[in-house]
């Protein structure tokens, strides 16, 4: 059994967690700790007596802990992408690309470590001087999805690190796969003292909450539902605990009259079906200007009917599985909402009978939809997308804007006056001309705005605000 790691030792648990394939679900992945919250309290104690011993630690050991981290990864990253794909689905391409930029983010606040600074001011008063520092915020709970289960639980990892905190880290009970290698690569080159980094994996209800309600977790970082974030603001809030939400997205991607037809739909194609759908950046909503709309459906029902589905494994894959049999359904049950409401389905929305026994859907794309709808409303987190017809810019835009959610938006056009217009006005905190909604870089700020996230951004140098406190110390100079 693949244990948990408290305090630099592995620990069994009494329950286990069996990981399938959603490729074929005949293949056990492995069997992995199921810990509940007294393992998680442990892991938590072993955390806070870490802190110590961890602040003599010079910024440049930090860095080089985490070189070590980055390049074992990415020396892995075949071995760990295939580990992902037959856990998570993903296509093997796509995984070992997840796996690269994980090792990358290590590698990136590897540099963070020793780059990050404070100022000096001159104070308004005679004499005295200003400086402002900032210090590890202490014990951080790490709380991740199932989706993206290296790179999340990587950018989250590497600065908590980086910026001096110790960690507990609960990865999605789904993918306990590639926490656990990456624990076992922290653990092998990392070198860190006995309870800065800690791993327990099991349940929410358990380990989860046992993070977001103990007083010694000074700091949470979550991603994953809007439900389950509202969730842990609730209880961060009342004991006054730090805590960075990232959830859930409805992203338009509008595609105006001018717009090169075949650079949108390939872009079309990538963010809303790439990765199964399953990104909380995927482009759900696709908001096409009437002049070009009839061409736009046309071309995308061939190219996402042309999109080959199959096992996550095969070099040949495009669309893997859905990650689960709870998330399938839910993904059947929308497609099935929108046909009643009378969406037309142009391509897929079928379950597949392949090879393997695996959890396959077919991209399904909708056309003729409102953005009142349910399916244009609520994420749905499956290979579903939808068209709705916009009157002209003005229309889309508003239309785009329209949601609770605010992650990711893009904007398929050749007029650079309406893509300045568009990153100005659109509501979402990342904005994409003439690219999918989803793919970031590693360097600068990620996150949204309105339902989609709460507090300070994750990845780049931004991560620093998160995880540390800032300090602000007056000096007055006496002697000489
Ligand atoms: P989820 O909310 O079900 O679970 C996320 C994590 O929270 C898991 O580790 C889970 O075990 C834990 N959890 C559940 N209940 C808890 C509780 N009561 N206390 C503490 N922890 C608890 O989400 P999911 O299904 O794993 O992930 C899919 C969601 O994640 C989608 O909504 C997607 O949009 C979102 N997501 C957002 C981003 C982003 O950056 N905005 C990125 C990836 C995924």
């Amino acid at each position: 059994m693949h244990e948990n790691y408290i305090n630099g030792e592995w620990v069994g648990a009494g329950e286990v967690n069996r990981n399938l394939n959603p490729s074929d679900t005949r293949d056990v992945v492995g069997e992995y700790a199921r810990g509940d919250d007294a393992q998680a309290r442990q892991a938590i104690d072993a955390a806070s007596d870490a802190l110590e011993t961890w602040a003599t630690w010079t910024s440049e050991a930090r860095a080089d802990a985490l070189d070590r981290i980055g390049d074992r990864i990415l020396a892995d990253k075949e071995r760990l992408g295939e580990l992902l794909a037959r856990e998570e689905g993903k296509a093997l391409a796509e995984s070992i690309g997840e796996v690269t930029r994980a090792g990358r983010v290590f590698k990136f606040f590897a540099g963070e470590a020793i780059r990050f600074g404070g100022e000096f001011l001159p104070s308004v008063r005679p004499g005295v001087s200003v400086e402002v520092s900032r210090e590890p915020v202490g014990v951080v709970g790490i709380i991740t999805p199932w989706n993206f289960p290296i790179a999340i639980p990587a950018w989250k990892i590497a600065p908590a690190l980086a910026y001096g905190n110790s960690v507990v880290f609960k990865p999605a009970d789904l993918v306990p796969g590639c926490a656990w290698a990456l624990a076992s690569i922290v653990d092998e080159v990392g070198g860190l003292p006995k309870g800065v980094f800690n791993l327990v994996m099991g349940p929410g209800s358990k380990v989860g909450n046992a993070l977001v309600t103990s007083p010694k977790v000074d700091a949470i970082t979550f991603t994953g539902s809007s439900d389950t974030g509202r969730r842990i603001a609730a209880e961060c809030a009342v004991r006054g605990a730090k805590f960075q939400l990232e959830m859930g997205g409805k992203n338009p991607l509008v595609v105006l009259d001018d717009a090169d037809l075949e650079l949108a739909v390939s872009t079309a194609i990538n963010g809303a079906f790439f990765s199964t759908g399953q990104r909380c950046t995927s482009s759900s909503r696709l908001i096409v200007e009437k002049g070009i709309h009839d061409r736009f459906v046309e071309r995308m029902r061939e190219a996402t009917q042309a999109l080959t589905v199959g096992n996550a494994l095969h070099p040949d894959t495009q669309i893997g599985p859905v990650a689960s049999q709870a998330q399938l359904d839910q993904d059947l049950s929308y497609i099935e909402a929108a046909k009643r409401a009378g969406c037309r389905l142009e391509a897929g929305g079928e379950r597949l009978s392949l090879e393997t026994p695996g959890y396959y859907l077919t991209p399904a794309l909708f056309s003729q939809t409102r953005n009142d709808m349910p399916i244009n409303r609520e994420e749905v987190f499956g290979p579903v997308a939808t068209v709705i017809e916009a009157d002209d810019y003005e229309h889309a835009l508003a239309l785009a804007n329209d949601t609770v959610y605010g992650l990711s938006s893009g904007i398929c056009t050749q007029s650079l006056a309406r893509a300045t217009h568009f990153k100005r006005h659109s509501s979402a905190g990342m904005v994409m001309v003439n690219l999918p909604t989803a793919g970031v870089d590693y360097h600068v700020p990620f996150g949204g705005r309105k339902g989609s996230s709460h507090g300070p951004r994750e990845q780049g140098s931004y991560a620093k605000e998160f995880f540390t406190n800032v300090k602000t110390s007056y000096t007055l100079a006496q002697g000489v």
